[in-house]
Parts: C-alpha cells; structure tokens; sequence
C-alpha cells in the first residue's frame, strides 16, 4: 500500500497522460521585463485563475522570490493562498469583499477591491465596526464590467463627510481594448482615469494591463498589473510576441495506427484520408482544455485557422487529424520517419514549438483561455535554470 501511493512526484509526471511543463525562469525573467517595460511605475503580479493555469503556489512564490510585492488574485481562496508564499505582500482581491468574509481579509492580510455601490456600503459598514483597514477602488471607464460609476468615484472622493477610516491605497480601472493600440477607446478611458487619479491625488493609481503596458507611460500610473505577458502569451493583437514562452503543454501517446487511403477518421467522419496514413491517438481531448474546435475539417465556427490545430514532436510538426473528443485527440504523423514516433512518447500540445497563441487561434480563442483551461488533469511539473 505505502509503495503504490510513495510513487514520486518524478514517477507520476513520467506516466501521466498530460502534462504540463512550467518553466519558472521564463515566468520570472517575463515578469522582470514587465517591470522594466513598466518605466517609472511599479509592476504587480497578476495570478488569477491559479495563475492562469500555471498554479498559484509554485508561481506565486516565484514572482515573490524574483521581486514583486503586489499581487492581484481573483478570490478571497486564492489570497489565503497566495499569502503563505508571498508573507508580507500585497495581495488585492479583484471580486472584492462579501458579507461573511471579512475575518479571511483581516486574518490574511488581504485588501479587498471595491467594485459597486453595494460592496461600498458594506465596506462602510465594516469599517464602522472593526476601523481602519486598507482597500482598493475600482472605478469604471467604460468597459462596464466591474468599478464604480465614475461619477460616484468623483462625488467618494469629494466627500468631506466620508469616514476617516476609509483608507483606499489604490484607485483602479481596467482597458476594454489594451490588446488593440489602435483603438479610440485607449484614449477615451485614459482622459477618464486621469480625472479619477487626479481627484484621488496621493492615492496611488493603476490603468494598464500587460496590453496597456505597451501602449506607453501615459498609461502606467503608479502601478502595473501584468498577466499574460507574465506567462508568455500575446498581450498586444498583431503585433510579434516578445516574451519567453512559459508552459508547455503535452499529451501521451496511447497508440499509432496505420490507416488506409479512403478511410475517415473520428466522429462525424469530418476528415477523409487521401493517403495511406499514420495516426498517433493521444491523451488529451476537450475535457482536458484541449478545445473541440480545433479539430480539423468541417467544424463550423472556425474563422481563424481553417486546417485546425497542430502538435509538435521532435521537430515536426503534426496536424490535428479529426474531431477532437473527450478524452482523446488525433494526430497525423504520415510525414514523420517511420517508427519515429511510438506509444509512450508525448505530442506537445502547445509551448516552446507551437505558441500557446497559435493553438489558441486555432481554436478560435485566445491564448488566456488556453492558458487558463490546462486543467487538474495535467501533472504539472516546475523547471528553472541553475
Ligand atoms: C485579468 C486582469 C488583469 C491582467 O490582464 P492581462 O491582460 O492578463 O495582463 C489586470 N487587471 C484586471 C482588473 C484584470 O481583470
């Protein structure tokens, strides 16, 4: 009994079906370069999602280790978290704060962004009976998803009658279109927020996402919050992707099989071969975060990438062969030297040779959801460089 379960951590990643190969070093040096791109502001951490997929521990303690001293996280779970590795941190929680869940907040230290009216008046609430206790204000300028009305965020700041103990260390806003430099909307949401810094003077204030990093000073602020660049992924649409590739996503072949000329492949029959074939199964599918609409041949709702997604082994490049289904995905590897490629051996899915971004597009998503999909099934494992 005590034998099976002591199978090591090294053991598991070497038979798992998926995994994923997290490469810490890229992850600090991406972060430190947003820091360097961030000029005279200083730059957070964004490590929602379980650090979009990468997992919060391991990636939280890193980004601490490599400097970073604020940190955004989606729950008050993920602060409680984040806290054991990043002890005297800043950690913001974006959903803001619940009746209920105060002591979490004070116990771990935790500053809570608010968001609306309503997390407003309960914030006064708990400030009247517990006192002064830090917290963020998000303030929206026009993407209308969380963030006061500006107009409410003017009349806060303005009004003399306030409580002494509200204390906001941070007035915040979030850009609908970083990733697009191009867009009017950048500027709109910029003269906005400068009139809610402005009337928050000696607070300091935060704009830019890793897209809005990019767009320059005018945009930094007093604070950074970078994400996907951290973890390597396309901050800015069309325009070449400068940082290290973080995660490398790969499945297990379970078996290579030889199919004939004439014959389809997966459900629906969507692929036909023209060819003899060879075909490698492997085990990733949807469930795993390895989207369906990658699939090759027939899917409707595909602008992007017509041919469907693609893996890589040992210097080729391996077409999706098929509907990719629950489980299990099909790759083409006709082209490959014969015997190449054997049950046993792992299909990157995504990573250092197929941008996480490619396969994204592929799917008719974005590399975030790529990123954030890699889910629980993957044994995850943690590299750095000596
Ligand atoms: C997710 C998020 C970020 C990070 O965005 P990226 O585009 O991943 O850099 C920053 N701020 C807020 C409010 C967010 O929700």
């Amino acid at each position: 009994m005590t034998e099976i379960s002591a199978a090591s951590e090294e053991d598991r990643f070497a038979s798992a079906g998926m995994r994923l190969i997290v490469d810490l070093t890229a992850l600090t040096e991406n972060w430190r370069d947003m820091a360097r791109r961030s000029k005279r502001a200083r730059a957070s951490a964004v490590v929602k999602a379980d650090a979009y997929g990468m997992g919060i521990e391991d990636a939280g303690e890193a980004l601490y280790i490599a400097g970073a001293r604020d940190f955004f996280v989606a729950t008050v779970d993920e602060g409680v978290t984040l806290r054991l590795y990043a002890p005297d941190a800043r950690i913001f929680v974006l959903a803001g704060i619940w009746p209920g869940t105060e002591r979490r907040f004070f116990e771990n230290d935790l500053v809570p962004v608010i968001s609306s009216e309503e997390q407003l008046a309960f914030w006064m609430a708990v400030l009247s009976e517990y006192g002064d206790y830090p917290c963020a204000l998000h303030v929206d300028t026009g993407f209308n998803r969380l963030g006061l009305h500006i107009d409410e965020a003017l009349a806060l700041a303005d009004d003399v009658s306030r409580p002494a103990s509200f204390a906001p260390v941070l007035v915040m806003s979030h850009l609908a279109c970083g990733d697009d430099p191009s867009s009017q909307m950048n500027k709109q949401q910029l003269e906005s927020f400068r009139k809610v810094s402005a009337a928050y003077e000696g607070i300091e204030s935060s704009l830019a996402a890793s897209g809005g990093i990019f767009l320059g000073e005018d945009y930094h602020f007093d604070l950074t919050r970078p994400g996907i660049a951290i973890y390597g992924g396309e901050a800015v649409s069309g325009m070449a992707n400068p940082m290290r590739p973080v995660a490398t996503a790969q499945a297990r072949v379970i078996q290579v099989r030889t199919v004939r000329a004439g014959e389809s492949v997966s459900y629906g029959r969507t692929l036909r071969l023209d060819r003899d074939s060879r075909l490698a199964v492997v085990s990733a599918g949807y469930a795993d975060g390895y989207m369906r609409s990658q699939s090759s041949g027939g899917i409707p709702l595909r602008q992007a990438v017509p041919q469907g997604g693609q893996g890589f082994f040992e210097g080729y490049t391996v077409p999706v062969a098929g509907r990719i289904t629950m489980d299990l995905s099909i790759f083409d590897v006709t082209d490959l030297p014969e015997n190449l490629i054997r049950a046993g051996d792992y299909i990157e899915l995504f990573g250092r040779n197929i941008p996480v971004d490619d396969a994204a597009r592929a799917a008719g998503t974005i590399g975030y959801e790529m990123l954030a999909g890699v889910g629980l099934r993957y044994e995850r494992k943690y590299v750095s460089e000596e």
